[in-house]
């Protein structure tokens, strides 16, 4: 079985969020269980590229509309990802140092028409093409539609939606760039007289899943505008839930942070870890450090954080570290606050890899006040790095945290308020002020397995459902 993923980030090359995350350890975990696995995304002008090498395996030309672009097909030379990767390089669109921008339309037009040509002319041929998010979310239609890509029909696609709020909506003037198909079949990719490439995925793919079971069943009964669609397809639809890459993301072995431990180690290694923190953000180490790490959008409930921060600190004896960036507004409120309360909250605006590895090496509280979170991953490195999530009960946060009170080892909040998220950081409080207790759960988290082992085999038996 050869399967080809196809996403716009991929990590280490180039990462957004969790996507990123997920397509550079999947394949990983599906070669060790003897499928062959392969990955092929955009080529950007990143620190990744700029450091590596890569072999140029073809050169040709795309066709976008009217225009043929310079196209070449790149491979990592000395990978030691796992699988195979392939970069598609387009330097008038593709090449640039960032994944996403306004022009994005042409840029993933460009890039998924290229993987196609691409397939169509390799002599290994994929047996399923996994495609992420709305950048690929046309590959099932062309595969399924387009004339130029006949010899595709009986290769299975498959959906994979990691985030349901961005579908990649453009005009309808740009329909005649999508490659030779007829017209009479344009309801698979229109949508209220526009074209929306993630519901032309859930309309043409062979299969779509979500990256949990939560998701899927909240994206098919909240008002999302997918609902009624996911409903209809809900008999090829399925949830299977993230895992994390346990090499990458590993206490005992993790470059980024300041001491490396194991659940022996805990209390020393994490210490030394929240030290650094505490000194290098002016922060004080006796008191219980909070955390968040993320996207500072109201998905993730960024709107509420100065409100929230402003309460709980000066309510609770606490401190809190915030590493983030996204709406300016919140960013400057954010910023403001570390005036006000300087030497117990601080942020970090931006994106920091080395930094988050550290937070969840040192933290002793993970925030996620998510609105909406398909799976979240940032809850899974804090339970193997021992820090204790404090969450909103939504989406994949459902499936992987249990609240103390329930004999778990989580805290869960209902209700997205500012009120009722300070009264569950007061819980935590009170876990935190019994150390015997509180340390005995953060050895214990760091045993949940949350690898891709088991979510690796779901999508293989998955794929083997398929029958192609
Ligand atoms: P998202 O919705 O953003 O994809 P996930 O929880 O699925 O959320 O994944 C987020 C990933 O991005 C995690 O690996 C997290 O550590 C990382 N991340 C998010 N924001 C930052 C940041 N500002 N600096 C470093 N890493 C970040």
């Amino acid at each position: 079985m050869n399967i080809l993923h196809v996403s716009a980030e991929c990590y280490p090359i180039a990462k957004v969020g969790g996507l990123a995350d997920v397509v550079g350890s999947l394949p990983k975990y599906q070669n060790k269980l003897g499928v062959t696995s392969e990955v092929i995304m955009p080529f950007y002008d990143n620190a990744f590229t700029k450091t590596h090498s890569f072999k140029t395996i073809i050169s040709s030309k795309v066709k976008l509309g009217v225009f043929d672009l310079e196209v070449n097909i790149l491979t990592l030379e000395n990978n030691n990802l796992g699988y195979d990767l392939f970069l598609v390089d387009i330097p008038t669109l593709l090449f640039k140092n960032y994944v996403y921008s306004s022009e994005d339309t042409e840029r993933f037009l460009a890039f998924q028409i290229a993987v196609l040509d691409w397939v169509i002319q390799r002599d290994k041929k994929p047996t399923i093409i996994h495609c992420h998010d709305h950048h690929t979310g046309l590959i099932p239609f062309m595969m399924a539609q387009s004339h130029k890509y006949s010899q595709l029909k009986k290769v299975a696609s498959i959906t994979t939606i990691h985030n349901a709020q961005y579908q990649g909506w453009f005009s309808h003037d740009k329909v005649y760039m999508i490659p030779e198909f007829d017209f009479n079949q344009v309801g698979l990719i229109d949508w209220d007289h526009q074209i929306n490439p993630l519901a032309a995925a859930i309309k043409c793919a062979w299969k779509v899943t979500t990256v949990s079971p939560s998701y899927m069943e909240e994206l098919k009964s909240s008002a999302n505008g997918l609902e009624s669609l996911l409903s209809h397809e809900s008999g090829k639809c399925v949830g299977i839930l993230n895992g994390i890459d346990t090499q990458v993301w590993n206490p005992e072995t993790d470059d980024y942070i300041v001491k490396n431990y194991s659940q022996k180690t805990l209390n020393s290694g994490r210490n030394a870890n929240k030290d650094w923190l505490c000194k290098e953000f002016n922060l004080d180490p006796e008191k219980p450090l909070f955390s968040f790490i993320g996207r500072l959008v109201g998905e993730k409930g960024a709107d509420l954080f100065p409100k929230l921060f402003d309460t709980a600190l000066e309510h609770l004896d606490i401190n809190i570290l915030l590493l983030g960036s996204g709406a300016t507004d919140v960013e400057d409120a954010l910023e403001m606050l570390t005036y006000k309360y300087k030497g117990k909250y601080n942020a970090y605006i931006g994106y920091d890899e080395k930094l988050a590895h550290i937070i969840y090496a040192g933290a002793d509280f993970l925030l996620m006040p998510s609105r909406v979170e398909p799976c979240g991953l940032n809850q899974m490195y804090a339970l193997r790095y021992g820090t204790i999530p404090i969450v909103n009960s939504i989406g994949g946060l459902k499936d992987t945290v249990i609240d103390v009170e329930g004999g778990g080892f989580g805290f869960i909040h209902h209700q997205l308020t500012v009120e009722e998220i300070v009264k569950t950081m007061e819980r935590a409080l009170v876990l935190y002020k019994n150390q015997k207790k509180f340390k005995n759960i953060r050895k214990l988290i760091m045993e949940i397995d949350h690898s891709w082992d088991s979510s690796a085999k779901a999508y293989i038996n998955l794929y083997k459902s398929l029958n192609n």
